[in-house]
């Protein structure tokens, strides 16, 4: 009978834990032996491991974070770390690995198996969805319930002071994140890499929106959403540029880490238990080296190696909606 391994790997999000219990609910289902490594790949190279059993299931699809923990790991960027990896593999007898990360993680999953002879699967994990492929990675909705609830939050007090906020959002290199948040809690601009094309343009178009609704209404409250890693100098740059072009002060606000926590949303549960149950039904084929996911509704088999070289646009549903309903200069 086949040896299933899983791992979670990268930055960490909400859902991996109900992916994890899909996997030992299947694997139990279908027989398998299951292993979970720790800490992402160090496990993988320090052999460090336990067995996944039914009892490891209870209570376990609502938590967020991983009970395998999650990790970067430069050694096995390395030819020996790959090496060090296959042999513990090897000796386990594992059959299967499933690797639960993002594009970073799926590297990592293609460099092993140049050393490693066996099926690697991944699935999408990660509260950025910069992995092409699928619609959406498992994480990425909770961590838009949370932006969105902050941001609610943050207008409250934008609107009793009728001040000016930036939002930071976070999503790596992509404006996932940063849209669809964005769009949801109603903010009145949004500025994502995707689309950026210079500071002045943005500072500009951002200046005449608020003018405008000066002259309309009066003192006004304005929320600019940002994407992470898209303003050259980071949030404080931008605001004491915007500050000083609009004679009145603007607060930067930082959501950081807490984008990354809490219990999953549905539709995030949901998708890993679907992700989970779908990579465990592939171990008995040939298929290998492929990131599963879904388009449409649909369970999908992408090669690794799309889920990087490819890229990953922003959907035109959401950007039509935005260039309606929010006043942006794109
Ligand atoms: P994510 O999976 O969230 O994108 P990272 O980019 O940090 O996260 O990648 C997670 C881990 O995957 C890295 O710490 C490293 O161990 C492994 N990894 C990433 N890129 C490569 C690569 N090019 N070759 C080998 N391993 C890699």
């Amino acid at each position: 009978s086949k040896r299933v391994a899983v791992l979670t790997s990268g930055g960490d999000a909400p859902g991996m834990n109900a992916c994890i219990r899909a996997i030992v609910i299947a694997c139990e289902h279908l027989g398998y032996a299951l292993i979970g490594y720790q800490h992402g790949y160090n496990g993988l190279i320090n052999q460090e491991y336990e067995s996944l059993s039914l009892n490891a299931t209870h209570n376990l699809i609502q938590q967020g974070g991983t009970i395998l923990h999650s990790a970067r790991c430069e050694a096995f960027k390395s030819v020996q770390g790959a090496k060090d990896a296959a042999r513990n593999l090897n000796t386990l007898g594992i059959d299967t690995l499933i690797v639960i990360g993002g594009d970073g993680s799926f590297r990592g999953a293609e460099h092993l198996s140049q050393y490693w002879p066996g099926q690697i699967l991944g699935i999408p994990g990660t509260i950025d969805n910069d992995v092409a492929g699928c619609d959406a990675t498992v994480g990425y909705y909770t961590a838009i319930d949370t932006a969105v609830s902050s941001i609610d939050k943050v207008r409250d007090t934008a609107d009793a002071f009728e001040r000016i906020f930036l939002v930071e959002v976070m999503g790596r290199h992509a404006g996932f994140l940063a849209l669809n948040a964005a769009l949801a809690s109603a903010a009145d601009y949004v500025i994502v890499p995707e689309l950026f094309e210079s500071e002045d343009a943005e500072l500009k178009s951002i200046a005449a929106q608020i003018e405008a609704r000066r002259q309309l209404k009066g003192p006004v409250s304005f929320i600019v959403v940002v994407a992470e890693n898209v303003w050259p100098g980071g949030l404080s740059t931008l605001a004491e540029r915007l500050s000083s072009q609009m004679q009145s002060e603007v607060r930067p606000v930082t959501l950081g880490h807490v984008q990354r926590g809490g219990s999953p949303v549905s539709q995030d549960r949901l998708l890993a238990t679907k992700l989970g149950t779908h990579a465990v039904a592939l171990v008995e084929t040939d298929k290998n080296k492929v990131m599963v996911g879904e388009v449409n509704h649909k369970p999908v088999e992408v090669p690794l190696k799309a889920t990087w070289e490819n890229n990953k646009p922003l959907d035109d549903c959401s950007l039509s909606t935005m260039r309606i309903t929010m006043n942006n200069r794109y």
